[in-house]
């Protein structure tokens, strides 16, 4: 089914639209993955930089160098791996060392951070956590699936060594970064900005990326109940609902007599006009009648196209004779109708199949739709253009039809 693509938002000094991430190829969201990793080392990297440069007494300096180092390290891989994205993506749109490199870099530069800094149980936590769901969506949720087993325990040795008083705590800040009076110091404020930058990034994909998941639900549910031509009820989505109601009207038959009335419907000759006026002219064909079975149909009733050029109509609540005279409303109004294609008029009928719950030998929904079906083909067999009531079949006299034929 084509669906219209919204036109996006826009960079400033991009001149055209930015469509939503997951429109976009794999390795194009795994550059953008990797650029939003780059926040990590680079920002952690630089409070750590200038923190030793402005108050190196708030920290342990044999950890800073290595740090320092790791960040530096970490940094370039994604800055060489993301350059060399762009040259493969005009051929390729997969790059699964990139993924693992992405998914696990960050974990450990988080963990091994906020760790470091006492943080592993707040932002360290709330960081992994924002992570999985953007790389879940951006990325192989299945790679996140085996990650969550590797940072689970990862998470409770971390638990248990905070428990130990022979483990230090947060060994990278040799001071508390708070000052006497609670007021955090200008360097942790500083860090703590940066991941709410980071945050803020991927709360906002999260969002687009929860916003595309709807629409793709929507779409997909939309899809496999609805006809593409007709826009009716496809033959599965109408068997389901005929199912639901009759176990409703059964339940109902015994206290207020409710009943439950299908009509099939079929065009005549149809083949004849795809034959004479062409494919395009059935279709036209297939949507206005199915228009008048729509605009005719009350609220509850469900219309479905049934498959080529057959329809049903479930009326709750009707029974059989109401139904004949919705019926023969409808095989009248069907056969007034002319349907303009090309500069032709095409003429159309159609005929009539009513069967109704509760009947004779009608316990199921498939035998309340053989017995319309069974109708159906006996107005075909009256000549067409004909309502039938099931019931009527051992009828001696078969009626004329009553239109034309
Ligand atoms: P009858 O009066 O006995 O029902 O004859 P008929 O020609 O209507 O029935 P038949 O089963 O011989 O032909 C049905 C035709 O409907 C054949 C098929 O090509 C056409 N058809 C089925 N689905 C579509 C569709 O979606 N669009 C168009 N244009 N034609 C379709
Ligand atoms: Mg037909
Ligand atoms: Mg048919």
């Amino acid at each position: 089914m084509h669906q219209d693509k919204e036109p996006g938002w826009q960079l400033p000094l991009i001149n055209r639209p930015i469509s939503n991430p997951m429109d976009w190829q794999p390795i194009d969201r795994l550059i953008l993955l990797a650029c939003l990793v780059l926040f990590a080392p680079v920002g952690f990297g630089s409070v750590l930089l200038v923190t030793n440069y402005q108050a190196p007494q708030y920290l342990n300096q044999s950890l800073v160098p290595i740090l320092l180092w790791a960040y530096g390290l970490h940094a370039i891989l994604l800055l060489t791996m993301i350059f060399a994205a762009f040259q493969r993506r005009a051929h390729d749109n997969h790059w699964p060392l990139f993924e693992n490199i992405i998914i696990g870099g960050y974990l450990v530069v988080v963990i091994i951070s906020s760790y470091l800094t006492g943080a592993h149980f707040s932002e360290g936590l709330l960081l992994i956590f924002l992570g999985v769901n953007i790389t879940g969506v951006l990325a192989n949720v299945n790679k996140i699936r085996k990650c969550y087993w590797v940072v689970v325990p990862v998470m409770l040795v971390m638990m248990a060594a905070d428990f130990m008083h022979s483990v230090p705590y947060a060994i990278l800040l040799e001071k508390s970064p708070f000052e006497p009076t609670g007021r955090p110091l200008i360097g942790w404020m500083i860090l703590r900005a940066i991941i709410v930058l980071i945050l803020a990034a991927l709360i906002y994909l999260c969002i687009l990326a929860m916003k595309r998941w709807t629409e793709r639900e929507s779409i997909y549910l939309e899809m496999s109940a609805i006809d593409g031509l007709t826009r009716l009820t496809n033959r599965n989505s109408f068997i389901h609902r005929g199912q639901q109601e009759l176990v409703r009207a059964r339940r109902q038959v015994t206290s207020f007599g409710s009943s439950l009335a299908c009509i099939m419907i079929d065009l005549d000759h149809f083949k004849e006009i795809n034959d004479t006026w062409g494919h395009h002219a059935g279709d036209e064909v297939l949507i206005v009648t199915s228009k008048i079975m729509m605009d005719n149909a009350r609220q509850n009733d469900e219309v479905g196209r049934y498959g080529g050029e057959e329809f049903a109509i479930l009326l709750p609540g009707t029974n059989l004779r109401i139904a004949e005279q919705i019926a023969e409303r409808l095989r009248r109004k069907i056969s007034e109708t002319r349907v303009e294609v090309d500069g032709h008029v095409i003429e159309v009928t159609a005929s009539f199949g009513v069967a109704s719950f509760p009947g004779d030998g009608i316990e199921s929904m498939s035998d309340l739709l053989k017995a319309a079906d069974k109708a159906l083909y006996q107005a075909k067999d009256k000549g067409r253009n004909t309502v039938v009531c099931a019931g009527e079949a051992d009828d001696p006299q078969p009626t004329p039809p009553r239109d034309r034929q």
